[in-house]
């Protein structure tokens, strides 16, 4: 008699709205490719149901999921622990479930500094980072753990980009000060890693963050946070410069990587991942 097994492992998202968010497909690949007897479900959850499908998750034995908007802050009181920069953070996007605990992480800021490291080491480094939301904070945590020297938090609304700066210097070795964003900012000439994470350019090919172009120079690395589409017109500007340029194609692939590797303990193949992306996003 030969052996099967009907019992795939599930994994998945829960946020709201979830329709147009292309990481089931992404993930789904990865897990055809590599043969794993494994499902991602994209699941439309509303506030009042964290609770019920964080429970469903746990007695149907996921291995984790992902969370999103505007579920990121609010699970954490559904958790038994957090990992070291989620900590910090203050808000989760991946949960694994292990021996019944649910654990937080955030591959937010880790999807970004895999991408980074690639091309440049942010550790004694001085970083310039536009914007002070959710994706700014967890970058922000991340470059400062890995020993990025000093951070710039530049944004329009002052108490958000004052609190990312206090975190990091309360919280993590790294120095941090906020600049009011009003006009077009001159980036420092000291800065070695210029970072757009913001929500300029989703979805706008031609939108721009209010920089002054002559800043960016030759060897300047200059990175973006919009996945969709990658080639955004800031990334084009720096290329023109001579920046070293990555898109946030990337950062989103990291995190699919990250997040399989924390349910799984293997690392999925990115370019598959890359791949379907890029069909979904008509980027080839
Ligand atoms: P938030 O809504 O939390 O923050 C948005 C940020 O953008 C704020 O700092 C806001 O400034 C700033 N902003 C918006 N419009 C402008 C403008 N016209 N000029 C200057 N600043 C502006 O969003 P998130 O941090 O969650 O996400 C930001 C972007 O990052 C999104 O586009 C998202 O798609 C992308 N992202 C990409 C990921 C990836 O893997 N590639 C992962 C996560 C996010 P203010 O506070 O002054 O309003």
């Amino acid at each position: 008699m030969t052996s099967h097994n009907f019992l795939a492992a599930l994994t998945g998202s829960f946020s709201t709205p979830c329709a147009d968010n292309p990481t089931v497909a992404m993930i789904e690949a990865a897990y055809r490719h590599h043969g794993m007897n494994a499902r991602y479900i994209n699941c439309d959850v509303k506030p009042e149901g964290l609770a019920d499908a964080v429970r469903g998750a746990k007695a149907m034995g996921w291995a984790g999921f992902n969370c999103s908007i505007p579920h990121k802050v609010a699970i954490l009181s559904h958790l038994d622990r957090l990992a070291e920069s989620a900590a910090i953070i203050g808000a989760v996007n991946c949960v694994v479930i292990r021996d019944g605990a649910l654990i937080g992480e955030n591959t937010d800021g880790k999807g970004f500094l895999t991408s980074l490291t690639q091309v440049m080491d942010p550790a004694g480094k001085t970083v310039c980072l536009l914007g002070a939301g959710g994706a700014a904070r967890a970058i922000a945590v991340e470059l400062a753990l890995a020993g990025a020297r000093h951070l710039t938090i530049v944004n329009r609304d002052a108490r958000r980009g004052q609190d990312i700066a206090a975190l990091i210097t309360e919280s993590t070795p790294a120095d941090a000060r906020f600049v009011a964003w009003d006009g077009a900012f001159a980036v420092p000439e000291d800065t070695q890693i210029l970072i757009n994470a913001t929500s300029v350019g989703l979805g706008d090919a031609e939108a721009m963050p209010a920089i002054d172009c002559d800043s960016l120079r030759p060897g300047l690395v200059v990175a973006d946070v919009i996945p969709n589409p990658p080639k955004t017109a800031l990334l084009r500007a720096a290329e023109k410069r001579g920046c070293v340029t990555l898109d946030g194609l990337g950062m989103l692939v990291n995190q699919g990587v990250i997040s399989v590797r924390l349910w799984f303990g293997t690392s999925p193949e990115p370019s598959v991942m890359a791949r379907t992306l890029e069909d979904i996003f008509g980027v080839r």
